[in-house]
C-alpha cells in the first residue's frame, strides 16, 4: 500500500511520472487535471461550470475537487493512491489528510519536481496527448512520431489542451506560487517532503522517484 503526493508546478512532470508509477506500482493515478477534463468532454454541469475557469488557468473551488477525489477514495482501495494536482492549496491538503485518516492511510512521500519557470513555459506549450491512451508527446523532446501514430496504442490522433497556451499558463503558475506553492512549507513541516530535479529525463527522474519510495514504507 503506497499513497504519494506529486507537487510541482505545471508541467513539472507529474503526470508523465505518475503513468509511470501506475505501471511500476499497480497504484491508482488520482488526477484532478484529469477528473475535470473528463467531466467537461461528458458534458456534466459540473463540466460546463469549470471549462471557463480552466481555460484561464485559475483554480477550480476547493468543494469541488475534494467532492472529485471523496468519490473516488470511496470507491474503494486499490494497491495504493497516487495523487497528481492534488492538493493544491491548504484547504485540500487538510481534506486529504482527514480523508486519508478515514480510511486508516497515512502519506508514505510527497515528492516534490523541482523544474525552472523558462522550462515550463517551453514544455507546455509544445506538449500534445494521444486521445486514445494518454500518452504524453512534446514536438521538441519527444515528438509524435513521423508515420503519425502513438508508439504505446497506434491512435492517430492528438489533442492539445485549450490552457496550453502562454496567457493561462503564466495564471497557472501565478496561481501556483500563491496558492500551491505554501504545501511544500507545510509538507516539509511534518517531515513528509522530499524534492527531485524534474529537468532530467524522464527515466533519471522516474529513478530518483523509485529511490526516494524505496525508503519509504510500504
Ligand atoms: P497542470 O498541472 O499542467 O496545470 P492539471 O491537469 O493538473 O494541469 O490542471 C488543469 C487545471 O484544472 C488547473 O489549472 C485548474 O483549473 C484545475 N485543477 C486541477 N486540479 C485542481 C485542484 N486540485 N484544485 C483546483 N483546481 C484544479
Ligand atoms: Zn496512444
Amino acid at each position: 500500500m503506497t499513497t504519494i503526493i506529486l507537487l510541482g508546478p505545471p508541467g513539472a512532470g507529474k503526470g508523465t511520472q505518475a503513468r509511470r508509477l501506475v505501471e511500476a506500482r499497480g497504484v491508482v493515478q488520482l488526477s484532478t487535471g484529469d477528473m475535470l477534463r473528463e467531466a467537461q468532454a461528458s458534458g456534466t454541469e459540473m463540466g460546463k461550470r469549470v471549462a471557463d475557469v480552466m481555460a484561464r488557468g485559475e483554480l477550480v473551488t476547493d468543494e469541488i475537487v475534494i467532492g472529485l477525489i471523496r468519490e473516488k477514495l470511496s470507491a474503494g482501495l486499490a494497491g495504493g493512491f497516487i495523487f497528481d494536482g492534488f492538493p493544491r492549496t491548504l484547504a485540500q491538503a487538510d481534506a486529504l489528510e482527514a480523508l486519508l485518516a478515514e480510511m486508516g492511510l497515512g502519506l508514505d512521500a510527497v515528492i516534490e519536481m523541482r523544474v525552472d519557470d523558462k522550462a515550463l513555459v517551453a514544455r507546455i506549450t509544445a506538449r500534445a496527448t494521444c486521445d486514445g491512451c494518454g500518452e504524453v508527446y512534446n514536438d521538441i523532446t519527444k515528438p509524435i512520431p513521423t508515420d503519425g501514430q502513438c508508439t504505446i496504442c497506434g491512435g492517430t490522433t492528438f489533442k492539445r489542451r485549450a490552457d496550453d497556451n502562454e496567457d493561462s499558463l503564466r495564471q497557472r503558475l501565478m496561481e501556483y506560487y500563491k496558492k500551491t506553492s505554501p504545501l511544500i512549507g507545510y509538507y516539509h513541516a511534518k517531515g513528509q517532503l522530499q524534492a527531485v530535479d524534474g529537468l532530467g529525463e524522464i527515466d533519471a527522474v522516474a529513478k530518483a522517484i523509485a529511490d526516494i519510495l524505496g525508503q519509504a514504507k510500504s
